[in-house]
């Protein structure tokens, strides 16, 4: 196999707009399944960093359904809204770095992605920043994710320079992730195929702020009858604690492996941790 074994740490990193619901469970077992079958560390980090989305109490019941289906982490748990010196810390590397301008445009200036560079060359006359952004290197961004395969995207090109820090004065998702990733260490990233798209974007910063960019995995998502991703701005239920087997069942069945009876939570992981690993074995060159 091609995954190094030692030092794996792999995380999975909800955000607490509310409880997990069927389909973020989906990344939450396939992380830690992979971090169990690599002999890794597997932590959980609370996304709490999008503070008008957060939902009180939710951080607690996501630990509460994590914990319910023997979901254990291996470390304390971290939170965003609790490492905003660590971010400021990495914001001013990258300026110092001259990889950041102040950008004046409002949302209603812009067009969607890729950002024009307006602001690039410096602000228009009289404008003050309102948000900040990463002066995006010229360059094809090339990768192999472990289920979706070789990827590549040049994202001056189709991103543009993006938003580290918002005119809200809140940081990007984009830039926190990154940092977390770095300074946690983490070796290994699986979550769902929604952010396969951010992930080129993820590793260029990662590496302008001197960090190795972790080996990605991104795993299905659901969608409801309408086709639209489950989420909790969409209302996805929360699953049923009550049966915590069936739920566990029902999430393996979905990531494509075949159903097995497991009396316990206990005896479902028992069994499903060597068929994961055996599948990533057969799949690596
Ligand atoms: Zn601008």
């Amino acid at each position: 196999m091609g995954t190094d074994t030692s030092g794996y740490r792999g995380r999975f990193a909800p955000s607490p707009s509310g409880p997990l619901h069927e389909g973020s469970l989906l990344a939450a077992m396939a992380s830690y399944l992979d971090a169990r079958a690599h002999h890794g560390k597997w932590l959980l980090r609370i996304e709490d960093i999008d503070t008008p989305r957060v939902v009180e109490g939710a951080d607690a019941f996501i630990m509460q359904q994590l914990q319910a289906l023997g979901m254990h982490w291996d470390e304390p748990p971290v939170w965003q809204s609790q490492r905003i010196p660590l971010y400021e810390d990495a914001f001013a590397r990258l300026q110092v770095g001259g990889y950041v301008y102040g950008c004046a445009c409002t949302r209603r200036t812009l067009g969607n992605d890729p950002y024009p560079g307006t602001c690039r060359q410096g602000l228009p006359e009289g404008r003050q920043a309102r948000s900040w952004r990463l002066r995006v290197p010229e360059g094809v961004e090339h990768f192999v994710d472990r289920l979706q395969g070789p990827q590549s995207q040049n994202v001056a090109h189709e991103v543009g320079d993006f938003i580290l820090r918002r005119a809200d004065g809140l940081w990007a998702y984009q830039f926190v992730v990154v940092v977390d990733d770095g300074l946690q260490g983490i070796t290994h990233i699986v979550r769902g195929a929604d952010l396969l798209a951010s992930t080129a974007r993820q590793r260029l910063l990662a590496r302008l702020l001197g960090y190795k960019p972790p080996d990605v995995m991104h795993v299905p998502l659901l969608c409801d009858a309408q086709g639209r991703k489950l989420s909790k701005q969409n209302h996805a239920p929360a699953f049923d604690l009550a049966r915590p087997v069936q739920t566990l069942q029902r999430a393996w069945k979905t990531l494509g492996f075949e159903l097995f009876p497991a009396e316990n939570i206990e005896t479902f992981w028992q069994r499903a941790l060597p068929m994961w690993a055996a599948c990533q074995h057969g799949d690596s060159q």
